[in-house]
């Protein structure tokens, strides 16, 4: 049997592993025993919830939820910012009615059966705590790293506080029988790890991490990306006026004599650079070569410049002679470093000259700063 958690346990569990918390007026007096007749408690998990909605303190701590049920509607709130709110700390309105089946698993901390009505149910709302997550659970909106750091925390502190592992800990679609489908949605990041879906799996994974470590403990992170700021894109589409010879056995670089778009202004006067950086771009490159023997074969790679001096080659893709003229389209995807610029060359392999009739350069390109 586990008493719910004092005022005085609920500041100190929190406080010892690391949630940055606010106490809202009033918490420690809120809550629907007196309405209901029915005490909080004895407590045996945790039931996580996103709001599907935004800033819904008010309602959780004051409203209700659209008249038909009164608050509070759980015992925290976690807004995206990470700082949790202390909301209420006798019974409240979240759980609604628990199968059997999932609530004795909780009671066991074994794996969690799909909700079952047949199996019976329990008042949610007598035996665990609750917390609503910020989140609008239309599975685009995105738990923040911060508010994903203090939900492991928070139900660390509680499993930790009544000596329970990540077993007690639930989603109120594990414990539902009126379809429930929350808490749900991508996850910024956590500790060494990037965007991933929020599943309970994962989010018990890592409070019993938490649990195995001393209250004080936070997980490694990765070194933080560096903000990189993209604008754009912008378009570039150029091409030939005419066509032109392309003797074998030498590298030569495209001069495009026609420019339909260049809204970056980046096109070189001698008509071979495209682009200079820091830039990202994509695109792509239309060939269209005459006199090229089925079989042979024209090299095309793209080439990175600093003023007149070559510094990197890219890889090589391979253009094959055809029947009735040679078509193939190119695909030109780089990031391009501040003060390189970028060029695109070709290799004729055959033993004779041929003719480059067409050659189309289309991408679209962002500015990096
Ligand atoms: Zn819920």
């Amino acid at each position: 049997m586990a008493n719910p958690m004092t005022p005085a346990q609920w500041r100190a569990a929190l406080k010892a592993e690391g949630v940055p918390f606010t106490e809202l007026d009033g918490w420690t007096a809120r809550g629907r025993d007196a309405a209901t007749g029915k005490i909080f408690g004895p407590v045996n998990g945790v039931l996580n919830h996103h709001t599907a909605g935004r800033d819904s303190l008010r309602a959780i701590a004051y409203d209700g939820q659209n008249g038909t049920l009164p608050p509070p509607l759980a015992h925290a709130y976690l807004p995206k910012s990470g700082r949790l709110v202390l909301v209420a700390d006798g019974r409240a309105n979240h759980a609604g009615l628990a199968a059997l089946n999932s609530f004795n698993a909780i009671l066991a901390e074994k794996a969690i059966p799909k909700p079952s009505k047949a199996s019976g149910t329990v008042d949610g709302n007598d035996r665990l705590y609750g917390i609503e997550t910020e989140n609008l659970g239309d599975g685009n909106d995105t738990y923040t790293r911060a508010q994903y750091d203090t939900w492991v925390r928070f139900n660390a502190a509680i499993c930790r506080h009544h000596g329970w592992t990540a077993g007690s800990a639930a989603g109120h679609l594990e414990t539902s029988v009126e379809g429930k489908i929350d808490p749900r949605g991508p996850v910024e990041g956590y500790g060494k790890r990037g965007r991933f879906a929020l599943t309970m799996k994962q989010l018990r994974a890592d409070i019993d991490e938490r649990l195995a470590h001393p209250a004080s403990w936070s997980p490694a992170q990765s070194t933080p990306q560096q903000e990189v700021t993209l604008t754009g894109p912008s378009y570039i589409n150029l091409g030939l006026t005419h066509g032109y010879q392309l003797a074998p056995g030498s590298w030569d670089e495209i001069g495009f004599t026609e420019e339909w778009s260049d809204e970056l202004g980046q096109h070189s006067t001698s008509g071979e650079v495209f682009a200079v950086g820091p830039v990202r771009f994509t695109g792509t490159l239309s060939l269209r070569l005459e006199g090229l023997p089925v079989g042979d074969v024209v090299q095309v790679r793209m080439s990175e410049w600093e003023g007149s001096t070559q510094k990197a080659l890219h890889p090589i893709h391979e253009v094959i002679g055809t029947e009735g003229g040679t078509y193939s389209v190119v695909p030109l995807l780089k990031r391009l470093p501040a003060g390189r610029s970028m060029r695109v060359r070709l290799l004729n392999l055959s033993a004779g000259g041929i003719e480059v009739a067409s050659a189309v350069l289309t991408a679209l390109i962002w500015k990096e700063s």
